[in-house]
């Protein structure tokens, strides 16, 4: 089996320039199946060398190449383009996104799916760009154009690998800016085949480039290099502080998706089938590997036996298995690396909290970065497993007596990226919306993301909107051009 695989193993090298090019250093990485624990593919590192190559072709391209002069219009047609091209490969991606991150096939399909929808959302939206006119007070027309920012520097994580990509691709393109992607350096293969369809379908070269490699190495070049205008990064806390203060040399703008530490609030009132299913869905969909993950579940005490108790039944019946299967609910881990941080966070809640399902590895299967679903509960808000985020299927039920109460505790994060609240009492619920400091806050679900709304953080969950009209805004720059309309000089000496 493991020979066969390994007979299998494909190299991929970076897309610069419209061309398929090796690293300067000769160097590449291993790519993972993290069911098997097996190599699937090879890349070439970009070295930093290799990214400054990049960003003169993305510079070129935007500067003097020949998308500066494509219309609104055929932006959007090459957008319709790639949103067709991934909806013909649609299985090819979604068994490759599956293979590589360990998801279950099933979410895998409705990622791509939400992939070819927002490139088909930016494709429409390129052409509803208006600039406005502005009611100056003299004898002149003030108006504003909107520009592309210019060269995007997009860097990725890898819990939705093409999706990510597709969020900060798209709208660059519609905006006419030109792009360098780094995917993440363990899930690369989706953006690698969907660069190889963008010569095909006219896109000039250099427009978009993908460099690959780690994050301290080809990450870190593409936020310090001077020819780079904008920096969009999706991923950890702590990375995307250090990416602000590199950014901040040469004063590049900047969007942040960072973690979270989601509230998923239950009320006594909320419905009981509902609001289980919702408490599951919220933290363990994608083995929890889910920036908004309502990690942390709040139930009011009146119920909060029963809830753990027909919590921790449904969660024993979650089906762990191979990420190609149809009835797998839950693949292994993405990595190594994040199984071992995920384990080490079960033996962390082993001593702040009690627990009531699962809490160690799934030891049914031999290989593979398969950890159970797991419920720690009477959770300290304080406890670090209710404070950090650990990116993994990991529960912390912490119980509330009231609104107020609830309130107090939702906040009490240095995160605000999402949250939810379950009630059937109206008063009760929008009271709860308007108290919560985060960007997104479900009712009666958590979860469901949409190309047309805006999906952003509060506080240490980073800034900047992506999806939607706010998610172009990032892309573009404003122009005022004031006409002077009174040809009396100004006389002023
Ligand atoms: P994780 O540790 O879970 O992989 P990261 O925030 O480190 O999450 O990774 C998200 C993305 O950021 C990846 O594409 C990674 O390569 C990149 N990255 C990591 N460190 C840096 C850095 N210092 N500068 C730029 N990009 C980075
Ligand atoms: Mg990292």
């Amino acid at each position: 089996m493991s020979s066969s695989a390994k007979a299998e193993v494909r190299i991929y090298q970076n897309y610069i320039n419209g061309q398929w090019v090796g690293s300067s250093t000769g160097e590449t990485f291993p790519v993972y199946d993290p069911s098997i624990e097996d190599v699937i593919a090879n890349i070439a590192a970009a070295s930093s060398d290799d990214v400054d190559r990049a960003v003169v072709a993305a510079r070129r391209a935007f500067d003097a190449g020949p998308w500066r002069q494509t219309t609104a219009q055929d932006r959007g047609r090459v957008l319709f383009r790639l949103a067709a091209k991934v909806n013909e490969n649609a299985s090819m991606l979604a068994e490759l996104e599956s293979r590589n991150t360990g998801k279950p096939i099933v979410e895998a399909e409705y990622d791509i799916a939400d992939v070819a929808t927002c490139f088909e959302y930016y494709g429409g939206l390129a052409t509803k760009v208006l600039g406005q006119v502005n009611p100056v007070p003299t004898n002149a027309l003030s108006f504003t154009l909107r520009e592309p920012a210019g060269v995007a520097g997009q860097i990725i994580p890898w819990n939705y690998p093409l999706l990510m990509a597709a969020w900060k691709l798209a709208p660059a393109l519609a905006a006419g800016c030109t792009c360098v992607l780094k995917p993440a350096e363990q899930t690369p293969l989706t953006a690698l085949e969907f660069a190889s369809w963008l010569e095909g379908i006219g896109l000039p070269p250099g427009v978009v480039n993908v460099v690959n490699g780690a994050g301290e190495i080809t990450g870190a070049a593409l936020v310090a290099h001077p020819g780079v205008d904008k920096i969009a990064f999706t991923g950890s806390a702590p990375v995307g502080k250090l990416i602000m203060k590199s950014a901040a040399e040469t004063l590049k703008r900047v969007s942040l998706e960072l973690g979270g530490k989601s509230p998923n609030i239950f009320f006594a009132d909320a419905d009981w089938e509902a609001a289980i299913d919702g408490a599951l869905f919220g933290v363990f969909i994608n083995q929890g590997e889910v920036c908004s993950a309502g990690s942390r579940i709040l139930v009011e005490r009146r119920i909060y036996s029963k809830f753990v108790e027909a919590m921790t039944e449904k969660t024993k019946r979650i089906k762990l298995g191979p990420p190609l299967d149809r009835n797998t609910k839950m693949g292994p881990l993405v990595s190594k690396d994040q199984y071992e941080r995920v384990t080490s966070y079960l033996e962390i809640g082993k001593k702040e909290a009690k627990v009531a399902a699962g809490g160690s590895r799934a030891k049914q299967f031999s290989k593979g970065y398969y950890v159970e679903p797991t419920i720690f509960y009477d959770v300290d808000n304080s406890a670090r497993i209710a404070r950090e985020e650990i990116f993994g299927p990991i529960a912390s039920v912490i119980p509330f007596d009231g609104e107020n109460n609830a309130i107090q505790i939702a906040n009490d994060t240095p995160y605000g990226l999402a949250a939810a609240v379950w009630t059937r009492d109206i008063y009760k619920a929008f009271r709860v919306v308007k108290s919560f400091r985060a960007g997104i806050i479900w009712v009666n679900h958590m979860q469901p993301t949409y190309v047309e709304a805006p999906w952003g953080g509060y506080k240490q969950s980073g800034f900047g909107r992506e999806l939607g009209p706010w998610g172009l805004e990032e892309y573009l720059e404003t122009k005022q051009v004031f006409v002077n309309l009174d040809e009396t000089p100004i006389g002023w000496y």
